[in-house]
């Protein structure tokens, strides 16, 4: 990986936000998050892939993966389906997060 790391610059592709993990099978993987993710993660393979092209041992693929929308939640009462302006329960759990 610092062969990659020196070849491909992240800011020439756009990648402001790379997030890097390991599979369950210790496949790395790289995640592009953000406004044209998908087109920078594509252009990130490219490159991985022109970089690992004479080795045998590793394989570069793209996917793509949408994130389901996230449902409406009150942040006063924490119930689903609606938000704040719209409450009704005389709940108040504002101090609930553990944030
Ligand atoms: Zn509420």
């Amino acid at each position: 990986m610092k062969m990659a790391n020196s070849a491909v610059s992240l800011q020439e592709l756009g990648i402001s936000d790379l997030r890097a993990g390991r599979a369950v099978i210790g496949a790395l993987v790289f995640e592009v998050r953000g406004p044209e993710g998908s087109a920078k993660a594509a252009a990130l393979a490219e490159k991985l892939a022109g970089l690992f092209a004479e080795r045998e041992d590793v394989r570069v693929s793209a996917r793509v993966q949408f994130l389901p929308p996230r449902p409406l939640q009150c942040f006063k009462c924490l119930e689903m389906g609606y938000v704040r302006h719209g409450c009704t329960t005389p709940e108040n759990r504002t101090g609930a997060c553990y944030r």
